[in-house]
């Protein structure tokens, strides 16, 4: 059986993860930690990163730095994950659902204005598939109405958008805030576990605070303060130097894998894209491709369910993808009754292929093939 997802290890992260337990540090915020954080800051250019234990918490810190209380509104594209809008809703958020494009299961920018009230503090934006949302025209909104921009980059990392003068910025550093995921079906992994990025300096202090169960331990550590204690909301949001020495075994090896990942969604790409039955993923000219997922369209759920038994009867395993959040159980009573026709179709028609850095040749060419002769 071809699986859908292979976690892949790069050989040196048990290695790493021996020196941390033998240096005698293995709780958060060390040597491993410290060379993850800088390595992001100097290679993405983000203001500032703090690890956290899964993308899931950074948009928690997130969602307590934006101070996003009771009755706040909170934009959010409904084809996402539970966890974008699940941080919002645990500080009080009502959630107002954004439409992804017809073409593009990212947030349609076009809506976003007409979403926007007097109680409306921030838009989440999500990166679908670590394609960039049109995040020139969603900033100026949101300088415009003084709202909070926070990037959900969970499939976004090494990833970038192009300003139309020419400026081009990793995704994840465009809004106030961003949060990253290095869960194992993403690129870069560390079992669980996920980062923030802070982008607007303000946010630096209160965010070290957060991290650290609303302490000022952070500062303490470096010797500002000569003592640390309670001084704000938070919990335990920093991953232990294990994972951190996890990730760093995965980070030596970043350009590395995304190497490898662009080249097997190119193959998936140059062979899929003129196959009639299906649409293969559009790359807005402002975007660039990580590889993070290879998807196709299909015309109705029902030829989706088809493929879906025949690449399993053949040993190949595709799955498809978020069922919209709107219609949720846990969500339906609380949405404000909008139809969000673009995000239901992506819910039926997409699916997503084997994309892992093990695949190999013939098992690309298996599953190439088996969707060319579908139907045949
Ligand atoms: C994976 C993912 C998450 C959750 O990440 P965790 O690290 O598992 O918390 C959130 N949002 C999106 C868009 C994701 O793809």
């Amino acid at each position: 059986m071809i699986p859908f997802n292979k976690p892949f290890l790069t050989g040196k992260e048990t290695l790493y993860i021996e020196d941390a337990v033998k240096s005698g540090k293995i709780s958060g915020n060390g040597i491993f930690t410290q060379k993850c954080h800088s390595f992001f800051e100097d290679k993405y250019q983000f203001k500032k990163v703090l690890l956290t234990t899964s993308c899931t918490d950074a948009l928690e810190m997130a969602a307590i730095l934006a101070n996003i209380e009771a009755g706040d509104e909170v934009i959010i594209p409904s084809y996402t994950f539970v966890s974008t809008a699940l941080a919002f809703v645990r500080q009080g958020a009502k959630i107002i659902f954004a439409d992804s494009y017809p073409d593009n299961p990212n947030m349609d920018a076009t809506l976003i204005e007409s979403l926007i009230t007097s109680k409306t503090k921030a838009i989440v934006v999500v990166h679908y598939a670590g394609i960039a949302c049109d995040m020139e025209k969603i900033m100026k909104i949101a300088d415009l109405h003084k709202l909070v921009v926070i990037e959900d980059a969970a499939q976004a990392i090494d990833s970038f958008y192009t300003f139309s003068d020419g400026t081009k910025k990793a995704l994840g550093s465009i809004g106030h805030l961003g949060a990253f995921s290095f869960h194992e079906t993403k690129n870069i992994i560390s079992g669980e576990g996920g980062m923030l990025t802070i982008n607007d300096e303000k946010y630096i202090d209160r965010a070290e605070i957060i991290w650290e169960k609303g302490t000022n331990r952070s500062q303490f550590f470096r010797g500002e303060i000569n003592k640390y204690g309670w001084v704000d909301t938070g919990s335990s949001f920093l991953p232990s130097e294990i994972i951190s020495a996890f990730l760093w075994a995965q980070l030596e090896n970043l350009d590395k894998i995304q190497q490898k990942r662009l080249t097997i969604w190119n193959q998936y790409f140059e062979h899929l894209k003129d196959i009639p039955f299906i649409h293969t993923p559009q790359i807005p000219d402002f975007a660039t491709n990580n590889a993070h997922m290879f998807y196709v369209i299909f015309e109705s759920v029902e030829k989706r369910s088809q493929m879906i038994q025949y690449l399993k009867d053949n040993e190949v395993l595709s799955v498809f993808h978020y069922l919209s959040l709107h219609k949720s159980d846990y969500y339906k009573d609380k949405h404000d009754g909008r139809n969000l026709q673009n995000s239901d179709n992506f819910e039926n028609t997409l699916l997503r292929l084997p994309l892992y850095y093990d695949l190999s040749e013939s098992e690309i060419d298996k599953v190439i093939s088996l969707i060319k002769n579908f139907n045949k």
